[in-house]
């Protein structure tokens, strides 16, 4: 992977990184798809990180898709896939981890206990293998798009960090690739996530500045649909993530529900 970039670097030719786990979706070919506008070549990353699953069953279930996800890849334009096995980027297990600060302890680093240290490792070790200019992460995981900032400034990789917006299904469903374990009928009810947030967005367009307000507007949503199990509804601070009771600078509202034995997390933005 290393000589393939350096190839590309030494002929003048940009590179842009997308990392993913597969399965790849809409959401995942929009960060493809802005990569090779803005670049002269694309790497697209596919690695199930077994160290950022907290539970193993996930892991065990995590969907896997090669063929069509290649084909997708082809169709966009993408230079490369580097998809190593796990023994390859982690052999003998690897000891060495990258811990993040705090801003990886909060919100999904209280209920996902190690996650974000292996997404934070796992994303160095890719970037010292890709060496791209820049690398594509999308805002429906926003945790870690804040995350994956702190630790490459922290640490000085030189790669710029690029963040796109949530692309959607028509009924406002956050594509992921958890999407497809979803029965029918809890696919239709995690249209409620986007209903809740969509709620929560307009009591603050009406000027409520008050986070417990806003909480309740999208608590409210979520306890009407008996198939969805709450885990969080969280009002933070777009920088820095921590909690806010009151309004008064960018903030994003957060939520992380459970539909059967599936997690789903979603945010939407809003302005101070
Ligand atoms: P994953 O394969 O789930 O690890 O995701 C790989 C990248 O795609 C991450 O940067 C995600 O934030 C991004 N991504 C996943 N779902 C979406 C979506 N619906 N819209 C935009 N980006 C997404």
């Amino acid at each position: 992977m290393r000589q393939w970039s350096r190839a590309a670097q030494s002929a003048g030719l940009s590179i842009g990184f997308v990392p993913t786990m597969g399965a790849l979706h809409a959401g995942h070919a929009h960060l493809l798809g802005t990569s090779v506008d803005h670049n002269d070549r694309t790497v697209l990353s596919i690695f199930v990180n077994p160290t950022q699953f907290n539970q193993s069953a996930d892991y065990a279930t995590y969907p896997r898709t090669w063929d069509p996800d290649i084909d997708l890849a082809r169709s966009l334009g993408v230079d490369a896939v580097f998809a190593p096995p796990v023994e390859e980027m982690y052999p003998g297990n690897g000891s060495t981890r990258v811990v993040p600060g705090p801003i990886a302890s909060i919100l999904e680093g209280v209920h996902r206990p190690g996650h974000f240290e292996g997404v934070a490792t796992i994303v160095v070790k890719l970037l010292n293998a890709v060496r791209p200019d820049r690398a594509y992460f999308g805002l429906k995981d926003f945790q870690q798009v804040a995350v994956v900032r702190s630790v490459v400034q922290d640490l000085d990789v030189p790669v710029e960090i690029v963040a796109l917006d949530t692309v959607r299904d028509d009924d406002g469903l956050a594509l992921s690739s958890r999407n497809t374990r979803l029965s029918p009928d809890d696919r239709a009810a995690a249209r409620v996530i986007h209903r809740a947030l969509s709620a929560g967005m307009h009591t603050h367009a009406q000027g409520s500045r008050d986070a417990a307000h806003i909480r309740g507007a999208v608590a409210a949503e979520l306890s009407a649909e008996p198939r969805c199990r709450v885990e969080y509804i969280e009002v933070a601070d777009s920088r820095t993530l921590a909690p806010v009771s009151r309004i008064s600078s960018p903030s994003v509202l957060l939520v992380a529900a459970w539909f059967a034995d599936v997690r789903l997390i979603d945010n939407v933005q809003l302005p101070s």
